[in-house]
């Protein structure tokens, strides 16, 4: 059986320049690299999307997330599968029957959900049960690579857990996704990126972070980006040098030099080794990043609604066949059929 690498990114607001290094990109290269002999699920998390306020229309959201892939080189082929997740009914219906086998107390202990909720009694029960969603959206694929930031790898070991108690409770139904530390291999990476804020190199680059300066997003004017590049914060130590302790901004830029171009780091290192001029890295670093947005930019322009629109159906006629065959073999594991 071919195996599967599943994705989707949740699309409520624009993206930041770190999304776009740390989890668009990653995840477009390894489609690229694995979908001639792998399946590659991308959907869009529409259903995940409501447990928190959206900004603007979440059907022009959605569409965007797509948009988003395509932009950033995604290739298709016939193993290149992109679906909206309300539209394949499977998801919900086999969140409840993992809701059955998931306990409160391994849920309470998710901390994406302890610090969404902030202990308010007013949180939705949503933010408390996505995560099983989450696992629904894996398991029926039998999914076994689901490239994520750190953030979300405790899903990744809920859903592990949620499979191997099911299969062992009801017989061997479904693929046990890798563990975190493979997945974090076989993106091909040692740790997970972490793109700095450009005001406080100490914290990482969010889109929520109110500071305009601290954050590039995808959307900006290209030398609006440049100016911000410009104006981040660095150090006093006159040298460029690699080390997120002492100097994490220049390391940010040196970071994102790399990325951007695609080079490994320790080339970006070496090229920058015994120069003392931060203003001619960050002019580099300008140029790098506004050069990517005016493509980026320009590539997303070209593509319409309609063409999105119009890949959906036939990804979504998969999904569903798929999902649907997996949700019939549980219902009748658990005795509902
Ligand atoms: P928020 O401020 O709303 O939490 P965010 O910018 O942290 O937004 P998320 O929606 O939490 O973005 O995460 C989307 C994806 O982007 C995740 O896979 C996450 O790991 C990745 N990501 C977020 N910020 C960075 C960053 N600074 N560097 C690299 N990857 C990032
Ligand atoms: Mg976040």
């Amino acid at each position: 059986m071919k195996k599967t690498i599943l994705t989707g990114l949740r699309v409520n607001s624009e993206l930041t320049l770190g999304n776009y290094l740390g989890a668009l990109l990653p995840m477009v290269r390894l489609a690229n690299k694995y979908s001639e002999k792998y399946n590659v699920n991308i959907f869009i998390p529409d259903l995940h999307s409501i447990i928190s306020n959206i900004d603007g229309s979440l059907k022009e959201n959605t569409l965007r997330s797509i948009k988003y892939y395509l932009a950033a080189g995604l290739k298709l082929n016939e193993n290149v599968h992109l679906y909206r997740q309300s539209r394949v009914p499977a998801h919900a219906e086999l969140t409840w029957i993992l809701n059955c086998i998931a306990t409160m107390g391994e849920m309470g202990r998710m901390i994406q959900y302890k610090e969404k909720s902030e202990g308010k009694e007013s949180a939705n029960v949503g933010i408390f049960d996505y995560p099983v969603l989450m696992a629904a959206d894996i398991l029926l694929y039998d999914a076994s690579f689901v490239p994520v930031g750190e953030d979300q790898f405790q899903h990744i070991e809920l859903t592990r857990n949620l499979a191997e108690r099911f299969n062992h409770r009801f017989g061997d139904t479904f693929t046990i996704p890798e563990d975190t530390k493979t997945q974090v291999k076989f993106m091909g990476a040692d740790t997970g990126i972490r793109i700095r804020d450009l005001q406080n190199p100490e914290k990482k680059m969010s889109k929520s972070t109110p500071g305009e300066n601290s954050k590039i997003m995808l959307s900006d004017d290209p030398d609006r980006a440049a100016k911000k590049i410009m104006s981040a914060t660095t150090d006093s130590l006159e040298k460029i040098d690699f080390n997120l302790e002492t100097q994490p901004g220049i390391s940010n830029l040196l970071q994102i030099e790399a990325l951007v171009n695609d080079v490994p780091l320790g080339e970006v290192i070496r090229e920058w080794a015994g120069k003392t001029r931060y203003g001619d890295l960050k002019k580099q670093v300008s140029l790098s990043v506004s050069n990517l947005l005016i493509s980026f930019q320009k590539r997303l322009a070209e593509i319409s609604d309609d063409r999105v629109e119009n890949l959906l159906p036939e990804g979504e006629k998969y999904a569903n066949a798929v999902a649907n065959a997996k949700l019939a073999e549980v219902y009748e594991k658990v005795g509902l059929r």
